[in-house]
């Protein structure tokens, strides 16, 4: 089951066609973007064997947080549609949630970064 964002219509007009829609998705996107330049940057350097302590908790860190604000602003997109479990995106926001928890806290990856900086 879905109810994608051109088919679900508010006032006589679909969800896309609203401003606050448009911006929500224009933002998420961009946010998206910068996640996965930094990602594929991290990789190639990965590959050349570089040390990169501080730059993966970074990633573990700004990522994961990223994740978790996309998949409740997509949610609440969905209203109250977005939280019924049959909806893709409300397990995909449940999912999202661990995230910041496992393979090390957001908390934890900002200590490492602290460090890094000599705090
Ligand atoms: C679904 C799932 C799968 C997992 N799979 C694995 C696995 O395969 N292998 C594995 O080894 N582990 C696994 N874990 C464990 C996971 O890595 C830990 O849950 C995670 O590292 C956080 O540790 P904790 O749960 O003990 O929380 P705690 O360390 O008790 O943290 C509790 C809270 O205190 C904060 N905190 C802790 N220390 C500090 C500090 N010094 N400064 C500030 N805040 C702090 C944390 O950020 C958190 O908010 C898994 C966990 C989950 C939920």
């Amino acid at each position: 089951m879905s109810l994608g964002r051109k088919e679900r219509s508010i006032f006589d007009k679909p969800l896309s066609k609203f401003q606050n829609t448009q911006f929500t998705l224009a933002e998420i996107a961009s946010e998206i973007q910068v996640g996965r330049s930094f990602m594929d940057q991290l990789v190639l350097q990965h590959m050349q064997g570089k040390n990169l302590v501080q730059e993966v908790s970074m990633a573990k860190y700004w990522v994961c947080e990223m994740e978790n604000r996309v998949a409740s602003r997509c949610l609440q997109l969905f209203g109250g549609y977005g939280y019924c479990k049959e909806y893709e995106i409300s397990r995909m926001w449940t999912d999202a949630r661990v995230q910041t928890i496992y393979a090390g806290t957001s908390e934890v990856m900002k200590l490492v970064i602290s460090r890094g900086l000599g705090l």
